[in-house]
């Protein structure tokens, strides 16, 4: 954010303030990191302006003198510029409070505000060390969770552990490898994935042990039959899938595909990401899928992006929910004096074991059962409809070719002879986010798009015009865009490559 010149003229304040003004006036938008705007020297220990107690010089640090230290560089700021600060930097940024955000398969969409309400209630921060009498609310919650997402996918039992869809996938695999074991069929050590889908599924079929088969999809973009028939054997583990697939299209032999996967005593695994196509309308259970995750943070409605935080629960059939991790929340022996039920924390017999801290990522989860629990069946179902009803809207409205039909939640269209990534970066400039892009790759130059049910029709005809507007413009336009963000193109392998994560360090490596 800074170059050259701005750290050199940070040895002179008026040099700074001539700089940072330059700075806002040719880039419209710079705000300088907090440390440029202010750094003070702070002693510790000294009683005074410092931040150490009045004792502090008295007490023997146990650490190595080369670990401690006597002062300490902080900005030294009022509120008010801290709060401007914070805010110019949010107004810097595209989210999802900003304006429609259509990235296919990750379901970007709006994110109610009640649910933080809910989720900043007090009594939603217990501490999870509790005793399992002192939180009885807390574990009902849970149990109906775990109920509202069984019904609502068509499973038995589920597991709210998982902190994320991939997390979630790597459960489901770890917990169909443990039940072909159980059952002495532990040399199964393939899984068969499509080429389309999200490359997620084939990190976690490795990395749960598996070797990974792709899949080759047909003409239409659906799984090939044959293909599949001769990629089964006695050695197939699972078969993941989603459905609607990630070009949104529906797998109309699902009924087959899963007898088939059967036929050889493979299981049916479902990446719940596109869950949002068929919520209260059709249900993976009935299917035939034995084990799915779900993504909370995509189709419940709960923030995610920048990496989480997100929750994965995974659902299983009856034969598969002895695997589950622990631990599992179910209704107790005894009622309350009032003759309510009671819940508790249990181990599933033949548990695959710990996934993560506590009870999963549980503030998330409140925020998912309360988007659940104010939606109720109608609401879930209106929001599949409007999901796949603004999808098909936007698609009809634009310039760009949609190869693959008919489509439900999600499209992608081709940009053609233009570089996907080039539109993407131009639809900043007509200030929407633009789709994912350049995946799957069945369709050449893909913009993968998913506007979600949250939209209106205005802002969908605002995002259609964005698209047809790129779709008009020069490959040369193009490549120089972004112009009108605060950031333009970005190094990101750079970025990712040699990142530096502190101000202080910035300094040193110029040093
Ligand atoms: C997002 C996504 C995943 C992975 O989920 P995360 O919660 O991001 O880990 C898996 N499959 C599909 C199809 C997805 O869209």
């Amino acid at each position: 954010m800074t170059d050259d010149s701005g750290r050199d003229s940070m040895e002179d304040d008026d040099a700074q303030v001539r700089y940072d003004q330059a700075r806002y006036v040719e880039d419209g938008q710079y705000e300088p990191l907090l440390s440029e705007k202010d750094l003070t020297r702070v002693d510790i220990g000294d009683g005074g302006d410092g931040i150490a107690p009045d004792d502090a010089e008295s007490v023997d640090s146990p650490l190595p003198d080369d670990l401690t230290r006597d002062s300490l560089e902080l900005p030294e700021l009022s509120e008010p510029e801290l709060a401007r600060h914070y805010t110019r930097l949010s107004q810097m940024i595209y989210g999802i409070d900003s304006g429609p955000y259509p990235l296919g398969s990750c379901t970007m969409k709006y994110n109610p505000k009640f649910t933080e309400d809910v989720a900043a209630l007090p009594p939603a921060s217990v501490h999870p060390d509790r005793s399992e009498r002192s939180v009885q609310g807390t574990l009902e919650v849970m149990y109906r969770l775990q109920d509202y997402l069984g019904r609502i996918g068509g499973m038995d039992a589920v597991t709210l552990q998982p902190p994320a869809g991939a997390a979630g996938e790597f459960v489901g695999i770890r917990v169909a490898a443990a039940y072909h074991e159980h059952n002495g069929e532990g040399h199964r050590d393939e899984v068969i994935i499509p080429e389309s889908a999200h490359g997620t599924n084939f990190a976690s079929a490795a990395l749960g042990g598996y070797d990974v088969v792709s899949l080759p999809s047909d003409e239409d973009g659906r799984v090939d039959l044959e293909a599949l028939e001769s990629a089964l054997s006695e050695n197939t583990a699972a078969l993941m899938l989603t459905n609607p697939n990630t070009l949104g299209l529906f797998e109309r032999d699902i009924d087959e595909i899963a007898e088939m996967v059967h036929d050889v005593g493979g299981l049916l695994y479902y990446d719940g990401a596109n869950l949002n196509a068929l919520l209260g309308r059709a249900r993976p259970g009935d299917m035939g899928f034995d084990v799915m995750h779900y993504n909370v943070h995509k189709t419940f409605a709960t923030p995610h992006g920048g990496g989480g935080p997100g929750a994965g629960p995974v659902g299983v059939v009856d034969e598969l929910a002895p695997f589950l991790p622990a631990p599992r929340v179910r209704e107790g022996d005894q009622r309350t004096k009032s003759g309510e039920p009671t819940y508790e924390l249990f181990e599933p017999e033949h548990t695959i074991g710990k996934v993560h801290g506590f009870h999963g990522n549980w503030l998330v989860l409140v925020k998912a059962f309360a988007y659940i629990a104010r939606l109720g069946d109608e609401g879930l179902a209106d929001a599949s409809a409007k999901a796949v009803l603004n999808a098909n809207y936007l698609a009809s409205r634009l310039e760009y070719d949609v190869p693959y039909e008919p489509f439900h939640h999600e499209f992608v269209a081709s940009a053609g002879d233009q570089d996907a990534a080039d539109v993407a970066k131009r639809m900043l400039d007509y200030g929407v986010h633009p789709p994912t892009t350049k995946w799957p790759e069945i369709v050449p130059e893909a913009l993968m798009t998913e506007p979600t049910e949250v939209e209106s029709k205005d802002t969908l005809d605002r995002l259609a015009a964005a698209f047809n507007a790129v779709a008009a413009e020069d490959s040369e336009t193009l490549a120089n865009a972004p112009e009108r963000t605060t950031a333009r193109r970005i190094d990101q392998t750079s970025a990712a490559r040699n990142p530096r994560l502190s101000w202080q360090a910035l300094e040193e490596d110029e040093s």
